[in-house]
């Protein structure tokens, strides 16, 4: 263990060096194929708060177990809030992520809808700075890996009253080498579309990255399974008829075709994730001549433009995956297919231009692009 600091906010990193890192050779073997979040860094930072003093004791520390008490109120009452982002190796050997500022900010966003402390979002870049420089040799070079970097909060009071949120929590980080998110590469998902189940409803938790979102969505997930599909479609809580998204990416719609071509998304209405990726596409699609907008769909209209070839491409997108194609839908009431159910140009086209920012091969015209260390 080796100790010096940083200072941040006011705030000192105290940084203590695992004496128990993974050798270069075993860690090169875990990045060979690393699956999705199944393998973490040799270190993680926490950051406490207590009500009163703020936030404090932040630090870099060796990788490894948490220590809480049974009665730790995130354990009974859920709140955890996290973010995704992911971590690249440019050509030039330096290591950038992908808007980070955007996932500080809508960290703080969930923080405030479920009662929780915002952390300054020098705290939350630094936090990733850190662990970069300390774990950066656990961003994989390899194409369509990355670093999955997991921000996250939960309460850490002890007790079991349930009149007031937490007065204390912890902020951690930790880091996952990743492939491909979907096993099998690109290839086209086929959708569930749930009619008994609902992720958000209005004035609930769906616009908060939430991990209790999570929770409540496994068992659509799984009918979505046995009904035969890879991923779940969530439509509004009221009428079961406006498209929300898919599983936890955002859903895009490709009315039209080449010259022609438009797209649509859902807006958000509040029960909807505000993806950055959603958002990054609403600028960068007219950016390459395609007109996006934020409009509301429906169950009926998708089937019926899928039908009549008016739509030509539906994709999902998130930060896990980037940009997923949908093929084939099914609901109760049937299914129909997406075109002819391969990935459509207008899909490849976008998922080539993000992944090309984010990865350092596209110029970053919006800045989008922030770089850690050398
Ligand atoms: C994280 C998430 C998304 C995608 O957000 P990105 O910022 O693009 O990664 C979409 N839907 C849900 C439910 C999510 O949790």
């Amino acid at each position: 263990m080796t100790n010096d600091n940083t200072t941040t906010s006011g705030l000192a990193f105290d940084i203590q060096l695992s004496d128990r890192r993974k050798t270069p050779q075993e860690r090169e073997a875990l990045l060979e194929s690393p699956g999705f979040g199944q393998v973490f860094t040799d270190h993680m930072v926490s950051i406490r708060y207590t009500e009163g003093k703020g936030w404090h004791d932040a630090k870099l520390e060796p990788y490894g177990p948490l220590s809480l008490d049974p009665a730790t109120s995130a354990l009974h009452y859920a709140q955890e809030i996290f973010e995704g982002l992911k971590a690249y190796r440019h050509p030039d050997g330096s290591l950038a992520s992908f808007r980070p500022e955007a996932n500080a900010a809508r960290f703080n966003r969930s923080a405030a809808r479920m009662a929780m402390p915002e952390l300054p979002e020098d705290l939350f870049l630094k936090s990733i700075e850190l662990l970069l420089e300390h774990d950066g040799e656990w961003v994989p070079t390899k194409p369509d890996f990355s670093l999955y970097l997991r921000p996250f909060m939960i309460s850490t009071d002890v007790g079991l009253g349930v009149n007031h949120p937490s007065r204390s929590y912890v902020y951690l980080l930790i880091a996952s080498p990743v492939g491909s998110y979907f096993s099998g590469g690109i290839k086209p998902v086929t959708v569930w579309l749930s009619t008994d189940y609902t992720r958000a409803a209005p004035g609930g938790t769906g616009a908060a990255k939430f991990a209790g979102n999570y929770a409540a969505s496994f068992l659509a997930q799984a009918q979505a399974v046995e009904k035969g599909c890879d991923q779940v479609v969530w439509l509004d809580a009221r009428e079961h008829r406006w498209v929300e998204e898919m599983g936890g990416m955002n859903l895009w719609f490709v009315f039209g075709s080449g010259e022609n071509a438009r797209l649509r998304t859902p807006p958000l209405t509040g029960t909807l994730l505000p993806g950055i990726t959603r958002e990054s596409l609403l600028t960068l699609a007219p950016d390459l001549g395609i007109p996006a907008e934020e409009k509301p769909i429906s169950t009926e209209e998708w089937r019926k433009a899928a039908e009549s070839g008016e739509l030509t491409e539906v994709f999902a997108c998130g930060t896990a995956a980037v940009i997923t194609p949908v093929g084939f839908v099914k609901s109760d009431e049937g299914e129909f297919t997406i075109g002819d159910g391969t990935p459509g140009p207008i899909t490849m086209r976008l998922r080539e231009e993000l992944v090309g920012v984010q990865t350092g091969q596209r110029p970053d015209e919006h800045g989008w692009v922030t770089r850690f260390g050398k």
